[in-house]
């Protein structure tokens, strides 16, 4: 015999159910036929046909006999008898088996009594109908209506009664009492719809129209989900955008919001201008995803071996990230501190990002926040503006698809302010833990958790990051690579994956080890490997050009075939001048992009003792030219009278580059006397430090960097302030053995290494 299950509906012994034809050969992979037998099972609230189980019905059960079929989607079942399920089967997807012993009621029920019942409660269906002016009832109405049984379920889709209200009856076995209970249910019904109709008093209206709002909306919902099961291709938009909704899991907050929408939708109608805007919204609203994630144990030994993998050395940044990863498993949390990666660019601060997601285990996405000026570019525009958007954090959020991604703020260093408002303080919402489980997005208008997400934020330098922000980070510095770092690099992760890219084996292509070190340092000047890179891909792609005409069969680069395969003349390096020259003296600035090597010009030109200075230098340097002025002739009393009768030029090539900063003191200081002196400064001397005006050497930053450029461009021997010791211990090794650093406290010992004041000279001067 058949099975078949129904839903919201009222089950009642010798009554005609009407029941959706598609839905039974969905079940059955077959049509209901005239006369068949089958049994009709009651699913629990919340079961869908989808994924039934024993479980889902109730235990009392009914069987009928199809009476009608019907051509328009429909046929009629007569019900008959009431039977206990004893055993139930349900064999996926939806395949139903059950064995039932039949259910006797006990007939207690006065007929006369029941007839006078149905004729009262037509009565008042009748005036229900006339008072709501809806016309009358019709014979064929009360022809259908001649049981209570018949009228219960003839009600069924108006009773706001919940689904085990309805089953209570089908449980029943007294008929009397089961009358009593059909007449208490269809005289609230009624009682319910003239409350509402009749209006009386404000509260009750809005109570009463709630209740039948929500019987008649759970009705439509049942019928609608039935239509859509039937024809998928059907499924409206807006019922598309409900469903969607539904199963989004989303915060109350937000489902509030999503509903009143969809009502605003549903009145709008098709085309209107608010109607695109609303969809867009519900649309994006749906796509996030508002399940929290579980919180999994991390290994660390996989974490370590997946971040070793994907990058060289970065042993400290690796150390750190393990750590944090540790403190994340013994905390279960999916988030930890909020790192900073700061360096030059192509030291793999981003791709390092990418790394930890893949040893987590999670979804990566990036932000740029490069020239970002808005609040709004961040937190969104509000839904009232036209082509209003969510922010870039809530965009990143939903293309990652998940709610704990780990996600890179790219470039923090070049957020800027205008008149709308100020980024950053939004971004320190978005990164603040106390904030940041309700941050509410303007587009969005509710509140979305981020305490999950893995925050790493990238920049240049810390200089323009906004105090309030910096504080809630951790910065790890990205100290650049040394050339042997590079080759390395180059050889385990840019040159396999370029030749990858392009398709191309080891057996087409060799690149030898000359040919990379002259790469390095012949056409690339950085601190990172971001043109490395390029050339790399260059190499390739220019290699596999050749073989692909047939050129050649194999490719062998050497340092000789550079230029051509490159298609570029070798970097101008910078090294340093072989012969001093009195005035001239080698320095050391940091620049976003790494660490540099630098001159600092001097000359007297015919004039009256004025100070020019060139070279786009800040005022801070500027002062520091002032100070070293004042330093030298204080040193040098009878040397630097000349600088009353002459102009004193102090300039710093390289003029487009703006160049700030105290650090270059000494070097002024230097330069200077080097030119009051006659005495020559040999080149491969560098040197970096304040200058106080008693002459002592004060601490500056950026030291690694600045080694770095001076290992790369043949200095020798570097003067750092004493109090910068420390720093020596993030700079490679193999750059400080190649360099003399000599640590001093100072301007006079630095004169003295300088050759610019004789020792007994010196200690006069003292
Ligand atoms: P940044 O974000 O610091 O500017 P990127 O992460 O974009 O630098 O790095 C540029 C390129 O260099 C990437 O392809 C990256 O994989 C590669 N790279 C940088 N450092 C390393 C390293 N230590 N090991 C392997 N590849 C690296």
């Amino acid at each position: 015999m058949a099975v078949y299950p129904v839903q919201h509906t009222i089950l009642l012994p010798d009554t005609t159910l009407y029941l959706p034809t598609e839905r039974f050969r969905a079940l059955m992979e077959r049509f209901p036929r005239l006369d068949e037998k089958m049994t009709l099972i009651l699913m629990r609230d919340g079961e869908d046909y989808e994924h039934l189980t024993e479980e889902s019905f109730y235990p009392i059960g009914l069987t009928g006999t199809v009476c009608e079929v019907s051509r328009d989607g429909w046929f009629a079942v007569r019900t008959s008898a009431r039977v206990h399920l004893d055993e139930i089967a349900v064999t996926p997807p939806a395949h139903i088996e059950v064995y039932t012993s039949r259910l006797s009621d006990t007939d207690d029920q006065d007929p006369r009594l029941e007839a006078q019942k149905v004729q009262e409660l037509r009565q008042q269906l009748d005036d229900f109908i006339r008072q709501a002016r809806w016309g009358t009832m019709t014979d064929e109405m009360k022809e259908h209506m001649k049981t209570l049984r018949d009228i219960a379920v003839a009600l069924s889709p108006y009773m706001a009664a919940p689904t085990s209200e309805r089953y209570a009856l089908l449980e029943e076995d007294s008929t009397r009492r089961r009358c009593e209970m059909i007449e208490k249910m269809v005289l609230e019904t009624l009682e319910s719809a003239r409350l509402s109709q009749e209006g009386s008093q404000q509260q009750t209206e809005e109570y009463q129209k709630n209740v039948r709002e929500s019987a008649i909306r759970k009705q439509m919902d049942y019928l609608q989900k039935e239509l859509d099961e039937m024809h998928p291709e059907n499924v409206s938009d807006i019922r598309r955008l409900e469903i969607r909704i539904e199963e989004s899991g989303m915060n109350e907050t937000a489902r509030r919001e999503a509903d009143k929408l969809i009502r605003r939708l549903k009145q709008e109608g098709q085309g209107s201008a608010e109607t695109g805007m609303l969809y867009n919204y519900l649309d994006f609203l749906t796509s996030l995803s508002w399940k929290k994630e579980e919180v999994r144990e991390i290994d660390l030994k996989h974490a370590e071996e997946i971040l070793e993998e994907d990058h060289f050395g970065l042993n400290k940044v690796k150390n750190r990230i393990l750590q944090q990863i540790a403190v994340m498993n013994l905390k279960h949390r999916q988030s930890g501190s909020i790192l900073l990666f700061v360096g030059a660019p192509g030291t793999g601060k981003t791709s390092i990002g990418q790394s930890i997601a893949r040893a987590l285990g999670r979804e990566y996405v990036r932000v740029s926040l490069g020239g970002v000026r808005d609040e709004a570019d961040i937190r969104g525009h509000r839904r009232t503006y036209i082509g209003s958007m969510p922010g870039r954090i809530m965009d990143a959020i939903q293309k990652s698809g998940v709610s704990n991604p780990v996600m890179v703020l790219d470039e923090v260093d070049k957020l800027s302010q205008s008149y709308n408002g100020d980024p950053a303080s939004a971004l320190l919402e978005v990164l603040d833990p106390e904030q940041n489980s309700t941050f509410t997005d303007h587009y969005m208008n509710v509140p979305y958790d981020l305490s999950d997400v893995f925050f790493i934020c990238t920049a240049n330098t810390v200089d323009t990051i906004p105090e309030p922000l910096l504080n809630r980070m951790e910065v790890i510095q990205f100290q650049g690579y040394t050339p042997m770092e590079k080759k390395e690099i180059a050889r385990k992760h840019l040159l396999p994956k370029a030749m990858d890219a392009v398709g191309l084996s080891g057996d087409h292509l060799q690149v030898t080890d000359a040919a990379i070190e002259q790469v390095i340092a012949s056409y690339t000047r950085e601190g990172g490997v971001r043109g490395l890179k390029k050339r790399m891909d260059t190499l390739c792609r220019e290699s596999a050009v050749r073989i692909v005409r047939g050129e050649k069969e194999t490719v062998t680069i050497t340092p000789e075939l550079l230029e051509e395969y490159l298609d570029m003349h070798p970097v101008h390096q910078k090294t340093v001048r072989e012969h001093p020259i009195p005035g001239i003296v080698t320095g050391l600035a940091w620049t976003q992009a790494g660490g540099d090597v630098l001159y600092i010009e001097t000359m007297l030109t015919r004039g009256s003792g004025k100070i020019i200075i060139t070279g786009q230098l800040g005022d801070v340097m500027k002062e520091s030219a002032q100070l070293a002025v004042s330093l030298v002739k204080h040193r040098f009393p009878e040397e630097s009278g000349v600088l009353k009768k002459s102009d004193l030029h102090i300039h710093v090539p390289d003029g487009a580059t703006p160049k700030d900063g105290p650090s270059a003191g000494i070097t002024l200081t230097l330069a200077i006397s080097s030119l009051v002196t006659g005495r020559g400064v040999d080149p491969a001397l560098a040197m970096t430090g304040e200058v106080s005006l008693s002459g002592d050497v004060g601490p500056i930053g950026g030291l690694p960097e600045k080694l770095m450029a001076a290992h790369r461009s043949g200095v020798r021997k570097v003067l750092i302030p004493f109090d910068n010791q420390g720093d020596l211990r993030d700079v490679p090794l193999e750059v400080r053995s190649s360099l003399e650093i000599v640590p001093v406290r100072t301007v006079d010992e630095a004169l003295s290494i300088a050759g610019l004041v004789k020792e007994q000279a010196l200690e006069q001067a003292v």
